[in-house]
């Protein structure tokens, strides 16, 4: 195992009901802005239990900054930013997803920086961004109300901003984008429809694969702590998909996305995030939502990575998809056992109505150049976990997506 730190200060609120909590969990005095999306929270009466919530305790003054978008818009947040000065927020409450948390992290960071007539520079905030807001040294507080259980943002310190105009998707970290506190509650799940559901299931499984599938380095918590989560993701996936009104399923699935990606599995090991640089490419080009560009690259990266991934593989088919060479299972040699497991982790996306190839979703092998050219203006060119993944090793990985194997 290499050395690392741990540090996750995040508050987790987790329940059914648990919303009511903010009356405490809020800074009893505080300039409140809400921040939410497109308008599920809305509609679903989120938003109005939230600002009962809120009226609950204390003497809290209380704005709205509704339409942040999914994949999140660097130009609509800057309005937030500006709202934040205008108002003299001092807390921020995202209530959505990993688009509206993550965007309330980036206004978090950026509201400072302001030109003289008070509004926040765009270009400062840019440049921020494009240096992933890693010399950021004020934010303003957030908290968090999740209501899709996908990217872990609710307990991480990073996020991912779409800024259309320049055709860019940039992910960004910076310790003060924590959030002070987060809310579970499951039952706020039930509302999603079945295709974001199965987008947070996607997309929290391969959040452990890029912080797993490397190289082995004797990390047996986080090893075992990843295999469990994988399996609990396919074993829900597939629960979800039969009875999406179990909320104990429900319940499952989003403590998994949550541990999924919040610091624990990735600490002391290599991690590749090949698929999700790639992936980003895909959203910002093409509009693909954010796990189905993952469920396309992934079996791609494994199968063009293999020799290098090769003893992680096979611990994986192994360990979580129960094949070995003792005949229980197709595979009889090291390359059939890896083959067949990528083949079960395309048939488990399959089964979820994701899809696993550039065709799945109407694109051909035309999309691949300007995809390699994207990355190479975003810089991802020595991508994975020896960072040798360069641009000739992504387009490979792209011409084996075009089409399905399964
Ligand atoms: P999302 O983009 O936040 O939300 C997806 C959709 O689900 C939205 O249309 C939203 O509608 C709707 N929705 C949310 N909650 C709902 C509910 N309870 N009932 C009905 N509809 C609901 O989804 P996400 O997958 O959580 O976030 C994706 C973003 O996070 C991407 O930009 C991705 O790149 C990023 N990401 C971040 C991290 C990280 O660590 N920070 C990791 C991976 C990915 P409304 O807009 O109307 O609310
Ligand atoms: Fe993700």
């Amino acid at each position: 195992m290499n050395n690392f730190q741990y540090y996750n200060p995040v508050r987790i609120v987790f329940g059914e009901g648990q919303i009511k909590q903010l009356a405490d969990l809020v800074p009893t005095d505080a300039r409140v802005l809400i921040t939410y999306g497109g308008g599920s929270a809305q509609r679903t009466g989120t938003l109005d239990e939230v600002k009962t919530a809120l009226a609950a305790n204390g003497q809290r003054e209380v704005f709205e900054f509704g339409g942040i978008e999914a994949n999140p818009e660097f130009t609509t947040l800057l309005k937030a930013a500006d709202m934040v000065n205008e108002h003299h927020i001092d807390f921020l409450l995202a209530v959505g997803g990993g688009s509206v948390i993550d965007g309330s992290k980036f206004v978090a960071l950026v509201a400072s920086m302001t030109n003289e007539d008070g509004t926040v520079s765009r270009e400062q905030a840019w440049d921020a961004l494009t240096s992933y807001c890693r010399n950021i040294d004020s934010a303003v507080d957030l908290g968090a109300v999740l209501t899709i259980p996908a990217t872990g943002s609710e307990m991480n310190s990073g996020g991912v901003i779409n800024y259309s105009e320049r055709q860019a998707k940039l992910a960004f970290g910076n310790p003060l984008a924590f959030p002070k506190f987060s809310i579970l509650d499951p039952a706020k799940t039930l509302t999603l429809p079945e295709r974001q559901v199965m987008n947070g299931v996607a997309d929290a499984f391969v959040h452990v694969m890029e912080q797993y599938l490397t190289y082995p380095v004797n990390a047996k918590v986080q090893d075992a702590f990843a295999e469990s989560l994988l399996k609990i993701l396919i074993e829900e996936g597939a629960a979800v998909k039969a009875d999406p009104k179990n909320l104990e399923t429900r319940k499952n699935i989003m403590w998994t996305a949550t541990m999924a990606l919040n610091g624990l599995i990735g600490t002391g090991v290599p991690q590749d995030w090949t698929t999700h640089m790639i992936g980003h490419e895909l959203t910002s080009l093409h509009a693909i939502d954010h796990a189905r560009t993952l469920t396309i690259v992934l079996p791609s990266v494994m199968r063009e990575l293999k020799d290098s991934k090769k003893d992680k593989l096979l611990q994986y088919a192994r360990n979580v998809w129960n094949i070995t060479n003792d005949g229980t299972d197709v595979a009889q040699d090291d390359d059939a056992i890896i083959e067949a497991a990528i083949v079960h982790t395309e048939n488990f996306f399959r089964e979820l109505g994701l899809p696993i190839s550039l065709e799945d979703v109407d694109l051909d092998e035309s999309a691949i150049d300007p995809i390699v050219k994207q990355l190479e203006a975003h810089k991802m060119v020595k991508l994975g976990e020896h960072g040798k993944n360069d641009l000739a090793v992504s387009r490979r990985i792209l011409e084996r997506a075009v089409t399905s194997h399964a």
